[in-house]
């Protein structure tokens, strides 16, 4: 059961809600838009594998449909509903590099910020910035894969050069081969298991980079102040609560993001990547030394959001949720008239508008006129629809629409008086329920709805 983050009584606040791991799942998306909007959330923030993973051959071109179609449809929408809300968001190693120019794209239109080696200024207190590359593993994709420290270097480099043997090896030999390659990895302290897609996966574009984990974190390090910086890390750092995965609880994290961490005390790094690790450990946190690491896990292939709410002035509140609630809905409320012509089209605009997938409609004849006190009509019983409404639980974005109409049976006045009288009802039923968003829409002779006030 979700619950809502009301308690923090701040006077700066700027509330972040994190997660990771989404893997290309819409459902997820959705979810994370709603919460956002029920918590009042400043920015969102997504620590990478955003695109869709599934066994293919052609998963390039899968993900690169999914950003153009998807994934910037979703976040233009997203930002032109939310203008104050920042998403910040990176590729994972998950996500092929070969498709970065059309989220660079999207990043130039405003959708959204990214992350990967970015400091971005969160406000003017603080900045966030990010890092996509993991240690060696044994999966499908290379491109995000980097070795992780100096000591370790010489190993890994033997490790892909086994790896490198697989995939073109003859079929006798590939038994042997893999032996030799497990045996390598978990020398390296990562792994002992090896996954079966392993021997078709694919070598890494960019293999003549020679820099490691450790090398780029320190880099990024020098580009913002640590102590008030937010570090979004896809790989945890390494054996911790936050790096194991099954089937026998190895330690998969990045021996350089924990060295990182320990040198340089970051206020808060946000990590994901060891999916089950929350699963395995009951924990989403680790605390090292000033810093605070999480990883919220992920559960997407099961239709949850796994996700962290925080207010970045109060990090001892830290609210781990799983949301498989609102995967129900969100709703809103409209005041309306009773006439058959407006039900449709103003349910519609209200969903096309507000990111509401149901709005509970409460109806009279000429409700603006009745809601302006005009007809000296009780609206109590009014109020009472509108409070079972409101009340049900964490489902409602507490938003109030107040609609009128041209051609009005039950209230006819001109479309002038009409909209006078929605402004009066809003402004009322503002004062009758000044906690919820009061919203006053016109539908014109045309059918078409407009906004005309906001309390
Ligand atoms: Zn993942
Ligand atoms: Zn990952």
């Amino acid at each position: 059961m979700y619950e809502k983050m009301t308690q923090i009584i701040n006077k700066k606040k700027h509330v972040i809600i994190y997660t990771v791991d989404i893997h290309g799942s819409e459902k997820l998306y959705k979810a994370l838009f709603k919460i956002s909007l029920l918590e009042n959330a400043n920015s969102i923030v997504i620590g990478g594998d955003i695109l869709p993973k599934y066994s293919t051959d052609d998963l390039i071109e899968v993900q690169k449909k999914f950003i153009r179609t998807k994934l910037i449809q979703m976040f233009k929408k997203f930002k032109k509903e939310n203008p104050s809300v920042t998403v910040y968001l990176m590729m994972g190693n998950d996500d092929f590099k070969v498709n970065m120019t059309l989220l660079e794209d999207g990043a130039r239109k405003g959708y959204f910020k990214l992350l990967d080696m970015k400091v971005h200024k969160l406000n003017n207190q603080f900045n966030i910035c990010g890092y996509s590359h993991v240690p060696p593993l044994p999966f499908l994709m290379k491109d995000w894969q980097k070795h992780d420290t100096k000591k370790t270097r010489g190993l890994s480099d033997e490790c892909d050069e086994k790896f490198r043997e697989l995939i073109i090896c003859k079929d006798e030999q590939r038994k042997k081969l893999e032996k030799e390659y497990l045996l390598l990895l978990s020398e390296l302290g990562y792994t002992r298991h090896i996954h079966h897609y392993t021997v078709e996966g694919l070598l890494s574009a960019e293999k003549n980079d020679e820099t490691t984990i450790e090398d780029n974190l320190k880099s990024l390090a020098k580009k913002s102040n640590p102590k008030k910086t937010i570090f979004v890390i896809h790989a945890p750092p390494w054996n911790t609560n936050l790096d194991m995965v099954y089937p026998d609880g190895s330690h998969i994290g990045s021996k350089a993001v924990r060295e990182f961490i320990e040198r340089e005390q970051p206020m808060l790094t946000l990590h994901g990547h060891a999916h089950e690790s929350y699963e395995i450990t009951g924990q989403f946190k680790e605390v090292v030394g000033k810093t605070v690491s999480i990883n919220p896990g992920s559960e997407y292939n099961k239709d949850k959001l796994n996700a962290v709410i925080f207010d970045v002035y109060n990090l001892k509140c830290m609210n781990n949720i799983k949301l498989e609630d609102t995967m129900k809905g969100i709703f809103t409320t409209c005041l309306n008239c009773m006439d058959g012509r407006v039900q449709l089209p103003v349910i519609q605009w209200i969903k096309e508008n507000y990111s509401t997938d149901y709005v509970d409609m409460i109806t009279d004849a000429g409700m603006d006129g009745v809601l302006a006190g005009e007809n000296h009509k009780d609206i109590k019983s009014i109020l009472k629809k509108i409070d079972i409404s409101l009340k049900r639980p964490n489902l409602h974005l507490n938003i109030i629409f107040v609609a009128g109409h041209h051609d009005c049976l039950g209230n006819p006045v001109d479309d002038e008086t009409h909209k006078r009288q929605i402004s009066i009802a809003a402004e009322k039923l503002k004062n009758l329920r000044p906690s919820a968003q009061i919203i006053g829409l016109w539908v014109s002779d045309e059918w078409k709805v407009e906004k005309i006030t906001e309390k």
